[in-house]
């Protein structure tokens, strides 16, 4: 944003000054028909001057080079309503102004006609140097447009004010110089006091002219410094000043004394002589639209210097943003993004970014070690984890057989019991311990001993559902625990198991089969307190299995009851606990 702003001030301030001297150039085209317009009334006298002092004989001629002038000024003052059209019709000053210029004119010009309407022999000095006079004052209304002109043209570009102060100025002296010989004309043309008066303002107007021609000489050639000016001077200086004037002077000197030439022959040797003085004019106008274009083409070369430099920074700064925000400030949101997600566990690795600076890239490199160590640590995390799980399931486990060891089992009966709803049935407790176990050490040695167990627990594991318990409670004792179960369904599984241990085959190696002694217990639920003492009913009616002959299921405490169900005719088969015994 600060570079736009520098950028579109800096082309803001040379469009500014392009703009002014692309106006300034406009109104020198103003200035121009103003000062053009004010030496057209100037030359306007010669020919009236000319006229005034003629016989009638001689007018003829005289009237035609008039109306010539008078036409020529006519179009110039037309020129002047069509380029201050603005300032006329705007301001009732300008237009007040223009209506004294066009009446004043009128003025002058009628009293011209009336003095050359007059008989030669009776016209007065008084009237031709009253139409004169009137001819100047039309003049100096012309000088009111010239100056609105010039004052705007500095206004706009004051580097050009010398010039067209100068300007001015050779327009003024453009202007002395006719007045001066229009006194030659009043002198001529009047006699005594009259004379004398015309004679003084003849010298003021001299000494005005020679001011404005000092000034002229001393400032044009350094302020304008063109060739062509020195060359101009020197022709007003040889032409004028040496020529037409020293004429001037000599006729107004030898008025009294001689023959003195008539206004017409004076205006025929004096006016050529004002030319130099209008050519100095135009030449100082040339050289100061000239200065004041090349200032406006400086102008015009400065603005589009700054627009190419202005837009030169621009592109920078928009390249410089595009490669910032693809090798820094993208990269920089991913990476937030990727701590984000790491932060988050997600470690997954994310695309690669392309375009990254040096540094971004070697942030990336940090975070995908950082994302590698959290990986490592992940994975620790998991391995610890399952250790731990195993390490409880070790501890949990009997290492022989992979039943529920007494602890595991006293925790789970702990869980179960405090689950809500727990047991809505009521638990079933059976508690078994393989027959004569000692013998089948004994004969067949330890291993075979522990293969007993082993199998004993694998063989009656598919008669339990996945809620119920299975431990291995002592040597070679077992305890089951039937969940939400029925007395019936306890007592049952409880004969099933007898049964299907009694007919497996242990070893076929060996050709071993072993029979175990059951005690079962079930307790409605609430109708206890502590599992122990239902596994205590079971285990002590295990034992009155044990007396009652082994290889079967005891219900109750007490020997004779029917419930006991003794199966030992599979006692016979094999080599038997009954055998054992
Ligand atoms: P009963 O029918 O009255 O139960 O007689 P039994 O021989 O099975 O009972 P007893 O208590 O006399 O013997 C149990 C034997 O079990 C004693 C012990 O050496 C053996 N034993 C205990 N634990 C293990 C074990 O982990 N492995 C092996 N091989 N034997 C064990
Ligand atoms: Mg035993
Ligand atoms: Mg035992």
């Amino acid at each position: 944003m600060v570079c736009l702003m520098m950028a579109g001030s800096t082309i803001a301030f040379s469009l500014s000054d392009y703009v002014n001297y692309k106006r300034g150039v406009a109104e020198f085209n103003r200035f121009h028909v103003a000062l053009h317009a004010a030496a057209a009334i100037s030359r306007e006298r010669g020919p009236a001057n000319s006229l005034m002092g003629a016989p009638q004989e001689q007018q003829s001629q005289l009237v035609a080079a008039l109306r010539e002038s008078r036409q020529e000024t006519d179009r110039d003052i037309a020129s002047i309503e069509t380029h201050f059209k603005t300032e006329i019709d705007g301001s009732a000053e300008m237009s007040n102004a223009f209506i004294a210029l066009k009446s004043q004119l009128q003025t002058g010009r009628s009293a011209v006609d009336a003095v050359a309407d007059i008989p030669y022999d009776q016209r007065s000095g008084a009237r031709i140097a009253e139409a004169i006079r009137a001819m100047f004052r039309a003049a100096d209304r012309a000088q009111d447009y010239r100056d609105i002109a010039g004052r705007s043209i500095i206004a706009l570009a004051p580097e050009t004010s010398a010039e067209v102060i100068l300007t001015s100025l050779a327009g003024t002296l453009r202007e002395r110089a006719g007045r001066v010989g229009s006194y030659v004309v009043m002198m001529a043309t009047s006699q005594g006091d009259a004379r004398r008066n015309y004679r003084a303002a003849f010298d003021a107007e001299l000494n005005r002219l020679q001011e404005v021609n000092a000034i002229l000489k001393t400032y044009t050639p350094v302020a304008l410094q063109s060739p062509g000016i020195a060359q101009v001077l020197d022709q007003v200086t040889v032409n004028y000043f040496s020529g037409s004037l020293l004429y001037a002077q000599r006729v107004a000197f030898e008025l009294n004394s001689g023959n003195p030439p008539t206004p017409a022959e004076f205006s025929k040797k004096y006016v050529p002589g004002l030319t130099s003085t209008e050519k100095l004019r135009e030449e100082i106008e040339n050289s100061s639209l000239s200065s004041l274009e090349a200032m406006r083409q400086k102008a015009f070369n400065t603005m589009l210097v700054a627009i190419l430099l202005a837009g030169t920074a621009i592109s920078v700064m928009l390249g410089l943003v595009y490669v910032l925000g693809r090798s820094i400030f993208r990269p920089m949101l991913s990476a937030i993004r990727q701590i984000d997600d790491i932060a988050a566990g997600n470690l997954l690795q994310p695309p690669p970014m392309r375009h990254a600076g040096r540094e971004a890239r070697e942030m990336f490199q940090r975070l995908d070690l950082l994302r590698e160590q959290q990986r490592f640590k992940r994975h620790l995390e998991i391995e610890r984890k399952s250790m731990t799980e195993e390490l409880r399931r070790l501890s949990q486990t009997d290492a022989l057989t992979g039943l529920l060891n007494r602890r595991a089992l006293g925790e789970a009966m702990g869980e179960l019991l405090a689950a809500p709803g727990a047991s809505i049935d009521g638990i079933g407790i059976i508690m078994f311990d393989i027959d004569h176990f000692k013998s089948i050490n004994d004969r067949h040695g330890h291993a075979v001993g522990d293969l007993v167990l082993q199998r004993t627990a694998e063989i009656l594991s598919p008669y339990l559902r996945a809620q119920d318990l299975y431990a291995r409670y002592g040597g070679e004792e077992f305890l089951i625990v039937l969940v939400d179960v029925t007395e019936d369904f306890a007592q049952a599984t409880a004969q099933r198991l007898c049964e299907t241990l009694s007919r497996a085959v242990i070893s076929e190696e060996h050709a071993l089969t072993v029979t175990a002694s059951f005690g079962v217990d079930w307790r409605a639920q609430g109708a206890f307190e502590h599992w122990e003492e239902v596994a205590a009913v079971a285990d002590r009616r295990l034992y009155q299995a044990k007396r009652n002959g082994r290889n079967m299921v005891c219900f109750s405490d007490t020997p004779e009851e029917k419930a006991v169900v003794a199966i030992a005719e599979t006692g016979s088969r094999g080599a038997s606990g009954t055998d054992a015994a």
